[in-house]
């Protein structure tokens, strides 16, 4: 990739989010109607789906008109990828040599892997540096990146990369941190959590200039003791394995921005309607770019909470409110409520002493919290009162164990739900 082809990328996206919101609806409309199109004429599953459908990309004339299309069954996608491979990458497809993004597959499924085609793969580019300007990044300011694999080498001297290898344990992680003082930081906010429940003093030393969290759910409560321990605000950003980052926050931190420019994202209710703002609903994306496995109203399996919010940086881009966490986490208590992970999480962030915690809904009806961290009495006491306040009813087991293990991407699964519920949405 050309130096060239970089900045007109980045530029391309840099100017887009200022435009006036019809501009940008246009731009969106425009590049939407291009993506159908394509394929219509290239994708076995969509052309399947919206012949059986009665539907063309004809009849999306406006953005809304996208809701005309039918939501294909994820399992249907995970089940045999290669129907949402378009005919004019297939070869490439089956030679494994495209760049690929990973998902872990709907409650049990298979595991997905997108394939991404080389040209949509440097326009994201675009779209991952305009989120770290939007924080005050700079492509001369090193980045510490939390990340189990080897990284990519920086270009042209720009964006210089400092690897924290996610397998490191919390001392060592310090370590890198501290001797690397006053660069940006790219973290899983679990392991943020952890330096900042051990180590608050040497992470405040380590002095940086802005930490952005993603992969992971952030909640009010642990983002609220990660940025006391730093003295510095954290910027979270809302992405999944399939599809990159997707929404992220600016300086403001109020709400997350949809790229727009890059993706549809819809946020719907149980019978495929949009939510109001402040509601929650189920994320439905569809992809703009990539042309080699094209994603259309694409079930994603996260719980959003939507936004009619004007953010006061001034980008037109759209916001939603909130994150939910994953629809199949959901839990349903004794008197048959329904919880988010978010709302099962929010109560364990504030507790002192507490590093790494995973709550799990067992099969039997049960639930178990296994926490690490200093052994004090009263980390247990506050954790039973604040589970019996959320989820009465629950019997609880709590355990003090050594670590919670790490996937071997750094992700640390604070919920793990082995009684998913139904797909149905509303609360
Ligand atoms: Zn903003």
């Amino acid at each position: 990739m050309s130096l060239l082809h970089a900045s007109s990328a980045v530029a391309s996206a840099m100017g887009a989010q200022w435009l006036p919101r019809p501009a940008l609806e246009a731009l969106q409309l425009r590049r939407l109607r291009r993506t159908l199109a394509y394929c219509a004429a290239h994708v076995p599953l969509y052309r399947r789906l919206w012949r059986e459908a009665g539907v063309t990309p004809d009849d999306v004339r406006t953005l809304d008109d996208l809701r005309r299309l039918p939501i294909p069954s994820r399992r249907l996608i995970e089940e045999d990828p290669t129907q949402v491979v378009s005919a004019e990458h297939l070869a490439l497809y089956r030679s494994g040599r495209a760049p690929i993004r990973r998902s872990g597959g709907s409650s049990g499924g298979p595991r997905l892997e997108i394939h991404a085609d080389p040209a949509s793969w440097r326009r994201l580019d675009g779209f991952y540096f305009r989120a770290l300007a939007a924080i005050g990044y700079r492509p001369w300011i090193p980045m510490a990146y939390f990340w189990s694999a080897p990284l990519p080498r920086s270009r042209f001297g720009l964006m210089p990369k400092v690897h924290v290898p996610a397998h490191l344990d919390e001392e060592a992680q310090l370590r890198v941190l501290e001797s690397n003082p006053g660069i940006f930081w790219y973290y899983h906010p679990t392991s943020l959590f952890a330096l900042a429940q051990r180590a608050p003093e040497r992470l405040r030393q380590a002095r940086p200039r802005g930490v952005v969290s993603h992969a992971e759910l952030l909640t009010d409560s642990m983002r609220a003791t990660i940025e006391g321990a730093l003295g510095a605000p954290v910027y979270d950003q809302y992405g999944t394995s399939e599809l990159n980052r997707m929404a992220w926050q600016c300086r403001v931190r109020r709400g997350y921005h949809v790229d727009a420019d890059s993706y549809v994202l819809e946020i719907l209710d149980d019978d495929d309607r949009p939510v109001r703002p402040g509601e929650v609903g189920r994320a439905v994306v569809t992809g703009l770019a990539n042309r080699m496995m094209p994603l259309v109203r694409y079930e994603l399996g996260d719980l959003l909470v939507a936004s009619d919010r004007r953010c006061a940086c001034g980008r037109t881009l759209p916001m939603i409110e909130r994150i939910e966490g994953r629809a199949a986490d959901r839990v349903r208590l004794p008197g048959g409520r329904r919880l988010s992970p978010r709302a099962l999480l929010e109560p364990y962030g504030a507790i002192a002493g507490l590093e790494q915690l995973q709550l799990t809904f067992e099969a039997s009806g049960a639930a178990r919290f296994d926490y690490a961290g200093a052994p004090d009495a009263a980390i247990e006491a506050a954790i039973r009162a604040r589970f019996e306040a959320t989820c009465p009813g629950v019997a609880l087991r709590v355990n003090r164990v050594d670590a919670i293990a790490k996937a071997p991407t750094g992700k640390r699964p604070m919920l793990r739900n082995e009684r998913p519920v139904d797909g149905r949405f509303t609360r």
